[in-house]
């Protein structure tokens, strides 16, 4: 049976529209019956991502950047793992992104990021990104303190609507030379990461996973939401949107997030490159000496 359509729209806030997030679900209609046909309605997804990469691999013009923000626990790994699961990892390449090192703070802040874009043809996963520099860094302003920036640009008014900027113009230089950026915001919600935590100090095989960095984080729930709603709504554009995915079901998420790739690569229009009669001629040409070659 055919899998329940989604309207990517439903989840993309409007550019220039102020993003409040209580008013976006972290729970939504489940697209898959159970665990089975959640297996199922995944596979599926899978396989035509596969054969889309293949296509924007062939056309060599265009590339895909996914960037993947959260709270802890969202669930940013599975989606990630998931849904990529079935795509050829020569045309795709995940980079995760911690606090920077010495090398990157001694540079501006795209740069770290600059240099794991996608080239042609390929997908990147940015799992984080640069999009940390208005998130926890707003919600923890004492980090620029350490990021070496003129004393002039760390006093003034403008440090954070200028990153804003900064992002807007870069996503849009990249999309101008063929990188389509589509970002994604896992909208988990308090009571469901306490319970993700709990199963995470409850469960030994995730015990792993937990940290005392993420209590600590939890603390800091309301800044991150303030953080996040004005992150969304001052970079969120037409061509490089946003996607508010309720998070608290992490198999639905999933399979929201796998839909939308699959709608955002079958909106490139992509198609194989096109085999010229000259072309085909020379390849007829070739097969027939192969046919010929002795064994
Ligand atoms: P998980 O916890 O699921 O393994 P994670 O993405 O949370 O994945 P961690 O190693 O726990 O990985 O955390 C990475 C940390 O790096 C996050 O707290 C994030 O805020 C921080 N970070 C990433 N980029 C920056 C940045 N530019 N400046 C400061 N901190 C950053
Ligand atoms: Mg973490």
């Amino acid at each position: 049976m055919g899998a329940p359509k989604i309207h990517p729209r439903d989840f993309r806030p409007t550019p220039g529209e102020r993003v409040h997030l209580r008013r976006w679900p972290t729970h939504t209609k489940r697209l898959y019956k159970g665990e089975k046909d959640y297996r199922h309605l995944l596979v599926k997804d899978v396989d035509e991502l596969s054969d889309l990469q293949q296509i924007l691999y062939a056309s060599g013009t265009y590339s895909l950047l996914l960037i993947f923000q959260a709270m802890d626990a969202a669930g940013k790994d599975g989606a990630i793992s998931h849904v990529m699961s079935g795509v050829n990892p020569e045309g795709c390449d995940v980079h995760s992104f911690k606090p920077p090192s010495a090398e990157e703070r001694a540079h501006d802040f795209l740069w770290r990021t600059t240099v794991r874009l996608p080239g042609r043809g390929r997908i990147g996963i940015f799992n984080r990104s640069y999009y940390e520099e208005v998130l926890v860094v707003r919600v923890h302003p004492e980090i620029l303190q350490g990021q070496g920036l003129p004393a002039e640009e760390l006093a003034g008014p403008g440090l954070w609507a200028g990153r804003y900027r900064s992002i807007v113009e870069f996503e849009k230089h990249l999309h101008r030379n063929g990188t389509r950026v589509v970002k994604f915001f896992l909208h988990l919600s308090r009571e469901e990461q306490r319970r993700r935590f709990l199963e995470r100090i409850d469960e030994a095989d995730k015990n792993w996973k937990f940290s005392q960095d993420d209590m600590k984080e939890r603390a800091f729930w309301n800044d991150y939401m303030q953080a996040y709603e004005k992150c969304l709504t001052e970079t969120a554009t037409k061509g490089s949107p946003w996607y508010i995915v309720p998070a608290d079901d992490k198999l639905n998420a999933r399979l929201i997030v796998s839909r939308i790739v699959i709608q955002t690569l079958k909106g490139l229009g992509l198609a194989y490159p096109v085999v010229t009669r000259a072309r085909k001629r020379e390849l007829r040409a070739i097969g027939r000496q192969l046919a010929h070659q002795r064994r």
